[in-house]
């Protein structure tokens, strides 16, 4: 069987105005994350993931931040599109796991909320998909308050 192995990285910052919106769900919060499109960090992060698994670039080339076909996107289609993209390669995904690290929200009880949402969008099992919540240990300043987002992705040939 022929595995290819990806990773990704996210950061957006946070800002007022604005929805928090997480592997697709929308968490009660003050504020949210800020930029182009609903600024999703973890479903970035997954994308950017698998591309880097195909070796086929990362969502900035299939989404450049100054088209306006990214303005405001919901991230679950840029999702749609990667996953389509990795079926048609021949893959599907093994399993994926993701770290969150933020301090302004607490994460810990949508956890479940955030981890089914990601098992539905991506029609995985429960124990394909790794979310792990991690605080910033008090290190950003509030006004440079961010979430960031690692992942690891497998994928094996269909
Ligand atoms: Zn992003």
């Amino acid at each position: 069987m022929s595995m290819r192995v990806g990773t990704g990285f996210d950061v957006h910052r946070f800002a007022d105005n604005r929805a928090l919106i997480l592997g697709g769900v929308e968490i009660p919060a003050a504020r949210g994350l800020d930029g182009v499109s609903d600024a999703d960090v973890v479903l970035h992060t997954v994308c950017d993931a698998i591309l880097g698994a195909l070796g086929k670039g990362d969502i900035g080339d299939l989404y450049p931040p100054e088209d306006t076909a990214s303005q405001g996107i919901d991230s679950t289609l840029i999702l749609q599109k990667v996953l389509d993209f990795m079926n048609e390669s021949g893959y599907e995904i093994g399993n994926i796991d993701i770290t969150i690290i933020l301090e302004e929200v607490r994460l810990k009880k949508h956890k479940e909320t955030i981890v089914a949402g990601l098992v539905r969008l991506m029609n995985l099992r429960d124990d394909q998909v790794g979310f792990k919540i991690k605080s910033q240990e008090k290190l950003m300043a509030p006004e440079k308050s961010c979430a960031m987002c690692f992942a690891t992705v497998l994928l094996e040939r269909k």
